[in-house]
């Protein structure tokens, strides 16, 4: 029989990167297990303690650092453990099944990204410009994007209720507004979006 594996995830508060691996219960038995950030600048620890662990996760989602006391049993079996972060009360950590670790991670690191966005600017509205820049990038993944000129895809500049798509080839400028529910709406049926450039 394969030896029982638990995996650990989080996201690193320093480069934002998932970082994902796993332990042996007999290592995680033995002794303290680190997991380390492929950029070296964080690292979880788990640290056998009586009938509990001491979990020391770097939390991605406040930039901070937290401890938690985790029971044995469930680091080691069943379902899994998320913990949270008490800043942000956003999940942080996932301990568990491999191919659940990973899925949480994902969605985390989708999650962190969206709030991250948010944090950077001052958008007049958050969600409205998020959509309308996922579903800008939609656009140009399906080639969507080009210029009269000829010229196919586009350079992009994010302002506070618009965005310009930029023609990389004569500058010439698109202005997608980024501010109401209509200017989602009115962008999301079109297929295919044309800068008016040079001929
Ligand atoms: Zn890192
Ligand atoms: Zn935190
Ligand atoms: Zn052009």
């Amino acid at each position: 029989m394969a030896e029982e594996q638990r995996a650990f995830g989080y996201i690193c508060p320093d480069c934002g990167k998932p970082v994902f691996g796993e332990r042996t219960h007999f290592a995680l038995c033995a002794a303290a297990s680190g997991l380390v950030c492929g950029c070296g600048r964080s690292e979880l620890t788990a640290e056998p303690f009586g009938e509990h662990y001491r979990v020391t996760v770097p939390c991605g989602a406040c930039g901070g650092e937290h401890r938690a006391e985790v029971p044995a049993d469930k680091l080691l079996h069943g379902p899994g453990v998320a913990l949270a972060c008490p800043e942000s009360k956003q999940l942080c950590c996932y301990i568990g099944d491999a191919h659940q670790v990973r899925k949480a991670l994902r969605e985390l690191e989708i999650t962190l990204e969206k709030k991250k966005e948010h944090m950077d600017s001052a958008f007049v509205d958050n969600n409205i410009m998020y959509e309308v820049l996922s579903e800008l990038k939609d656009i140009a993944a399906r080639d969507g994007i080009s210029c009269t000129c000829g010229a196919r895809g586009c350079g992009m500049e994010i302002h506070g209720s618009a965005v310009d798509l930029i023609c990389r080839q004569c500058g010439a400028r698109l202005r997608v507004n980024a501010a109401t529910d209509e200017d989602l709406d009115r962008l999301c049926c079109q297929y295919t979006l044309t800068i008016r450039g040079g001929v």
